[in-house]
């Protein structure tokens, strides 16, 4: 008999994954889509397009139906009904997407939102801890708490936004959510960019191309790092609001590990940087145990999607 499989769907800012995935964590197969910044309609629309296409022509004809489809997305998810609230605040279409899907798949189907569904195939395919936090640095700064085996979502979809908590580091920048120096607006990529900007009419000599359009890359602040004054900050200054960040989450949580992720992270440049600067007494009882994740960051995302409809299913 084959193996059980789960389809899923992950959202992402520039493109749509959809993919297979068996009990285990492999995933079987996968194709991507491109997508964009779409409002949410259009973004539902584009996620049933994909699958329609996918089930098609990117599986074998002769394969059992998968168990249930599993969907991460970005913006503010209700888990329990399967209601996508937001896709990013003040843009609040309220979608049954949950319905949509089934009705349309005949799939069971549960979703989450992108950074809980990661931390879900942390806790599934990662290091299987009951008491986590999955800590996510990418366009954004957000973690997954899983605490006693469950994801922590709050009483409106909203827990784990740790990115909108203060840094430590003065450098008066806005951030959306309306309080300065958030360690989304420090250390994220977006965050980098936006202190790159104020930053640079003090460092005329910099090396750093700042571009007019879109964003300045992590990647070059990070090459540039020792040589050039500017990226020698701004490197420093998201190390050290991400070190503060993990030690109040640590204080907060009392996780068994916190397991780091996202574009800003993986490549490892910044994690010993952040390892320096925590206070062994803070971190004591997990010192051995902040770790970059063990899982593809490229699949990941889709790993965490066909997560959610693995404990779907479990717990429905
Ligand atoms: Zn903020």
């Amino acid at each position: 008999m084959m193996e059980k499989t789960y389809l899923g769907v992950d959202l992402g800012g520039t493109k749509l994954l959809v993919g297979e995935m068996t009990e285990k964590g492999e995933i079987l197969s996968s194709r991507q889509y491109p997508s964009g910044p779409l409002p949410q309609k259009e973004a539902l629309d584009l996620i049933c397009q994909s699958l329609e296409d996918y089930l098609k022509t990117g599986r074998p004809h002769d394969a059992p139906p998968p168990a249930a489809l599993g969907v991460g997305l970005v913006g503010r998810i209700d888990s329990e009904t399967g209601r996508w609230l937001e896709i990013e605040p003040g843009r609040d279409v309220e979608l049954n997407a949950a319905e949509v899907l089934r009705e349309k798949f005949h799939l069971p189907c549960f979703l989450d939102n992108d950074v809980r569904s990661a931390a879900k195939a942390e806790l599934l395919f990662g290091n299987n801890s009951q008491n986590m936090i999955y800590l996510n640095v990418g366009t954004g700064v957000a973690a997954g708490f899983v605490v006693h085996g469950k994801l922590l979502r709050g009483g409106h979809s909203n827990a784990g936004e740790v990115g909108h908590t203060t840094s430590g580091i003065a450098m008066r920048a806005p951030c959306v959510c309306g309080r300065p120096d958030c360690v989304e607006s420090v250390a994220s990529g977006s965050g980098l960019d936006k202190c790159a900007r104020i930053l640079v009419s003090q460092y005329p000599g910099t090396k750093l191309k700042i571009p007019e359009e879109g964003r300045v890359s992590a990647k070059d602040i990070f090459a540039l790092y020792g040589q050039d004054p500017l990226c020698t900050l701004l490197t420093d200054h998201a190390a050290q609001a991400l070190a503060n960040l993990i030690m109040n989450l640590v204080r907060f949580a009392d996780p068994e590990w916190v397991v780091l992720g996202g574009g800003v992270l993986t490549d490892g440049f910044l994690y010993p940087k952040i390892l320096e600067r925590l206070s062994s007494h803070t971190v004591r009882f997990v010192k051995d145990n902040i770790v970059l994740t063990h899982l593809d960051p490229a699949k990941i995302g889709l790993m965490g999607a066909c997560s959610n409809a693995i404990l779907g299913l479990k717990t429905q």
